[in-house]
């Protein structure tokens, strides 16, 4: 995987090796699912009646950088995790699903996957991703791609500008008053944008502008205020430069990453069972993820392990965090989050009240939202 590293939705090379690994043990294997060609379904259905499992599968690598964000053992790691499970699933009831879910990195096919049912018949789901350190799954933050297209009229810029309506002004202004709306949303909230276009020429009153903006917040709930706050800094705009304006979704939505805290609960003591220290709380982060979509239609979790020593960090997405994934200690991280997840699940699988108190937690968390 290392060696042939693969970007989003053409990771052929890469589904290929999990899907034929899947198949050896025994799984059926949905292939071009939900008309991706590099995303797949691998099921296990156990010979006695139990909850089904599922385990998330990443394989995408980064443009030039390779597997800097270690995909090539994040897939290994959950698909290893569901052949571990499925030897168990026929004595202890129960079924395995593998989902091989592509482009994490760009083109998000879990949210695809959450918004089609997917997980309608999956009691929990699973992925945990390399990371400096063991860390317990957190909130990420949902995202808004909004984009503001102003449409004004173009005219001399010297000889006759009362002619013209400044598009340009219309988004310098948009961004002036989000820079002034930052003083007043949740401190956790990001709003960061770029100018796709400004104009043609100094000489011409610029017609059209164009400006691309990311909203972000891991607040569940509040994205609905947010957006209604900044469409309308765009609205004002303009209504006082006389543009016209156009607000519509570029890319995909993310939703925010909600953990279930009692499967995290099981996820934390099953690591700390087998010896794992340090292993940090689950924090807020200000990106995003697609498993975002995943867990708020499915109780989730989403931690990360570790695949360095203590005392070292790499960021990630660098050459240098991709070699570390092939390193014993990322071997050893990966030994450890297979033992966490598959006991994890075999504890969900054994004991209906644990399973119970998981979907309790999960609708209660959704209920007014
Ligand atoms: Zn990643
Ligand atoms: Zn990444």
């Amino acid at each position: 995987m290392y060696e042939n590293p693969e970007i989003g939705l053409q990771e052929y090379k890469s589904s290929k090796a999990h899907k034929d690994i899947l198949k050896k043990y025994g799984f059926s294997i949905e292939e071009n699912f939900l008309g991706f060609e590099t995303a797949f379904k691998a099921i296990y259905k156990g010979e006695k009646p139990g909850p089904t499992i599922a385990y998330l599968v990443e394989y995408d690598a980064l443009p030039n950088i390779g597997h800097g964000c270690g995909h090539n053992l994040l897939g290994t790691t959950t698909t290893g995790a569901g052949i571990i499970l499925r030897n168990v699933v026929d004595e202890i009831g129960g079924n395995v699903y593998v989902l091989g879910a592509p482009a994490e990195e760009s083109f998000g096919v879990k949210v695809d996957m959450a918004n089609n049912g997917v997980f309608n018949d999956i009691d929990i789901a699973m992925i945990s991703h390399p990371n400096s350190r063991h860390q317990l799954s957190g909130t990420t933050s949902e995202l808004v791609p909004l984009r503001f297209t102003f449409k004004g009229k173009s005219a001399h810029a010297a000889s006759s500008p009362e002619k013209g309506i400044n598009a340009l002004d219309a988004c310098i202004m948009l961004f002036n008053s989000i820079n002034a709306l930052r003083e007043h949303i949740l401190d956790s909230s990001r709003i960061h944008g770029v100018i796709t276009n400004g104009g043609t020429a100094a000489n011409i009153v610029p017609d059209l502008a164009i400006a691309d903006f990311y909203l972000r917040t891991p607040v569940l709930g509040y994205m609905r205020e947010l957006k209604e706050k900044v469409i309308n800094c765009g609205k004002a705009a303009a209504l006082a430069t006389g543009a016209e304006l156009e607000i519509s979704i570029y890319e995909k939505i993310y939703k925010g990453m909600v953990t279930n805290k009692i499967l995290s609960n099981i996820y934390s003591k099953h690591l700390k069972n087998i010896g794992v220290e340090n292993i940090l709380e689950g924090e807020i982060s200000h990106g995003s993820s697609d498993m975002g979509d995943v867990s708020q239609v499915c109780p989730s979790i989403h931690p990360s392990f570790a695949i360095l020593e203590s005392h070292k960090d790499i960021a990630s997405h660098t050459v240098e965090f991709g070699k570390a994934t092939l390193t014993d200690i990322a071997y050893k991280g990966m030994e450890e989050t297979l033992y966490a997840l598959v006991a994890t699940a075999v504890d969900v699988i054994i004991n209906e009240d644990i399973l119970n108190k998981i979907k309790e937690e999960f609708n209660l968390t959704f209920k007014n939202k």
